[in-house]
């Protein structure tokens, strides 16, 4: 059966039934899938068996969606660790006797900590999510993408490149290729769609000019992203579409929880839609309770459809959610700037609380600058500070880094209420990531 199947090629929608369901019929569709999630993973996961025993709540109990929030335990990255590691080599974490029918091993990046093992099924939750983002945005089956990244255990990759397929597009992948030939392989074959993280994107881009070639001028149509924060944030987004000549789409996930992505809505695109026909999505505050629409908060996951479901898993990602049906015809929730922050990556200077993605949408407005930047929270005097690490623009000249500080440390007091250090560093010493950037370093003090 062709769950996904569009209706025409004209059509915006990749599934318009889903898409565009009225909230009320959204809910109880969720409803029945987390009830029959609920009572499967009892069944058949020791994890969900022994925590929901502890608890003492029965997959019968949930009734309503406030019984699965209320009732129902909220999952954490160390629990799932820690039921991974009791039978390797995949643990009590998912569903037992279905190792006959594993198709895919993954290992979550781990950002944090030791990391997640992944299996699952050809076809499982994990690929069903992007076609709607590349869809929605007007790629067709005649597009061919390009895969601008080694191959290994990172989930997203696979997921898109099976997302691709199953989209029923052509796919080049450019395995162990460096840059420079990646660059060749795009000028020769002329794929319509780059995959690449936002900022190895923009490597590709640097490395042709380079090359005495306009990244401008080439087929590429499209720039689809995701693994670090991304097009959602404009200046990063604007930068990439002018390098390019293309359209940036944005897509946010966690290996963690796979196939509860979000997507760059085609109406507006600071926002994010989450998949809603393949997760469940709530905002949570610091206590468990439901945050209102329109509010900011911990995003809390559930994904349907796999041998190791995550139910309501907490992401430690703040967004700010929204219900209301968009402007692009969907009811799916909508994320507004996608991700704000981590909830253990946000610092609080005397009360403002500052998420890197802000100062990372400052940066990218203010003229002579790089985006290669690294921000470090610290502990200074006994409270939280932020310094940070930032590339002018090439042509900046060296006697001008001082000045070019000072403007931004008070275009950052001025705009998020906090004064933060600022040092301008020469170009190129920025270290520049194929994969993840890592922007963020946390060296506080643990309290
Ligand atoms: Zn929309």
């Amino acid at each position: 059966m062709q769950l996904y199947s569009p209706r025409s090629m004209e059509s915006p929608y990749w599934n318009e039934y889903l898409e565009t369901m009225p909230r009320e019929k959204l809910d109880q569709f969720h409803l029945r899938r987390l009830q029959h999630l609920i009572e499967y993973a009892y069944k058949n996961i020791p994890m969900y068996r022994d925590l929901y025993d502890k608890t003492g709540v029965r997959p019968e109990d949930i009734k309503t969606l406030d019984d699965f929030r209320e009732k129902i335990p909220s999952i954490d990255k160390p629990d799932v660790v820690r039921f991974q590691s009791y039978d390797p080599p995949f643990g009590d974490s998912i569903v037992k006797g279905s190792v006959d029918y594993h198709t895919f091993f993954f290992q979550t990046s781990g950002t944090t900590g030791a990391p997640l093992k992944e299996v699952g099924y050809y076809r499982d939750a994990v690929s069903n999510a992007w076609p709607f983002k590349w869809w929605a945005h007007g790629i067709r089956p005649r597009d061919v993408f390009y895969f601008a990244f080694p191959f290994g255990t990172f989930m997203a990759f696979w997921a898109a490149y099976h997302s691709a397929i199953l989209l029923g597009a052509q796919v080049i992948s450019s395995g162990g290729a460096n840059t420079q030939q990646r660059v060749q392989q795009i000028m020769e074959m002329e794929p319509t769609v780059l995959v690449a993280t936002p900022t190895y994107a923009m490597r590709i881009a640097e490395v042709a000019r380079e090359m005495g070639i306009d990244p401008a001028q080439s087929s590429i149509k499209y720039v689809s992203s995701a693994g670090e924060a991304g097009y959602v944030v404009s200046t990063i987004r604007e930068a990439t579409e002018k390098a390019w000549g293309a359209k940036g789409l944005d897509m946010y996930g966690l290996s963690d929880v796979w196939g509860c992505d979000s997507f760059s809505c085609p109406a507006n695109p600071d926002r994010l839609h989450l998949a809603e026909a393949v997760a469940y999505g709530m905002v949570l505050d610091e206590e468990g309770n439901l945050v209102p629409e329109g509010g900011q908060g911990e995003w809390v996951l559930t994904n349907y459809g796999t041998v190791s479901p995550m139910i309501k898993y907490r992401t430690h990602d703040v967004v700010e959610w929204h219900k209301e049906p968009c402007d692009c015809g969907r009811t799916w929730i909508w994320l507004r700037h996608g991700v704000l922050g981590r909830t253990d990556q946000m610092v609080t200077i005397k009360g403002t609380n500052v998420y890197p993605t802000a100062i990372q949408s400052i940066i990218g407005e203010m003229e002579g600058l790089s985006g290669n930047l690294e921000i470090h929270f610290l502990t200074e005097q006994g409270t939280d500070a932020v310094q940070i690490k930032v590339e002018p623009a090439r042509e900046v000249p060296a006697g001008e880094y001082d000045q070019l500080g000072k403007k931004l440390a008070n275009e950052l007091r001025y705009k998020i209420g906090v004064t933060i250090n600022v040092e301008i560093v020469p170009p190129g010493s920025v270290p520049r990531y194929e994969v993840k950037a890592k922007r963020v370093f946390d060296h506080r003090e643990k309290k």
